[in-house]
């Protein structure tokens, strides 16, 4: 059986849900330009497959994902004035993952999991999951538990070192770059035209941040770093490492 919601018949999903334990990953992504070598869809797929993978080793169930995101930041997704990049309000996504988490307790769910694509999404994503927890307790259920969790920081230090020989510059400026390109590569080749990478240095960016932004701020191709050393086998690599953690970490919270 499939281990996506949405493929199930609601028997089969009731039959899961109902008891409670089985943890339900809900994979959160953006609507967002990532240079002119990838789909604009990267941050939905990459952490709906890290969902898929790790659900179907520890025996979990993939919610449908978010596929937009709260707007693009300069400083860590090129900005919200890209062309293509469509995003949500922050109350709009906190309401949703509240909305969704509600839900899931309604069906009996009690484990969690909150897999982020977006960085840009992470505090409204803790709102929304205050604000859920905060509702189930006035209706006193206080047993529902949910781990928050972005894939790239599961990256180990080793890893990082493989991956970038010539020096790491931080997740933040990774919009586009080595990272996702290789994830890319690896689970959705198609999507992924490397003929098209952009060669240039990382962004760098001054220690603050201007409202509105300003445009010049973002490289010409919207990456923020170049993704011309990416490769399928970095790729394999990051799913292995990123996926080996959370599987661990999930068990750990929610299965033992
Ligand atoms: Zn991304
Ligand atoms: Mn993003």
């Amino acid at each position: 059986m499939s281990v996506h919601i949405g493929e199930m018949n609601w028997q089969q999903y009731d039959a899961k849900a109902r008891n409670g334990k089985t943890p339900i990953f809900l994979p959160l992504g953006a609507l967002e330009q990532h240079g002119p070598h990838l789909s604009m869809n990267v941050d939905v797929l990459l952490p709906t497959k890290m969902s898929e993978f790790v659900a179907e080793r520890i025996g979990g169930m993939v919610a449908p994902p978010l596929t937009y995101g709260y707007k693009s930041q300069v400083k860590s997704g090129g900005g919200n004035h890209l062309p293509g990049t469509t995003s949500l309000d922050g109350a709009t996504l906190s309401s949703m993952v509240r909305d969704l988490i509600l839900e899931f307790a309604r069906h009996g769910a009690r484990n969690i999991v909150m897999m982020n694509g977006h960085y840009e999404n992470s505090m409204f994503l803790v709102e929304g999951i205050d604000l859920a927890l905060r509702h189930l307790r006035y209706d006193g259920i206080r047993d529902l538990r949910v781990m928050g969790i972005s894939y790239w920081d599961f990256i180990d230090k080793g890893t990082v070192s493989r991956l970038y020989p010539d020096g790491f510059n931080g997740w933040e400026v990774e919009h586009g770059g080595v990272l996702e390109t290789s994830m890319m590569l690896y689970w959705y080749p198609n999507l992924v035209d490397m003929g098209a990478v952009d060669d240039h240095p990382p962004a760098t960016f001054p220690p603050y941040d201007l409202y509105p932004s300003n445009p010049t701020w973002t490289p010409a191709s919207g990456a923020l770093s170049s993704a011309k050393n990416a490769s399928r086998e970095k790729g394999a690599l990051i799913v292995k490492n990123s996926s080996d953690g959370i599987c661990a970490a999930v068990s750990r919270e929610f299965i033992l």
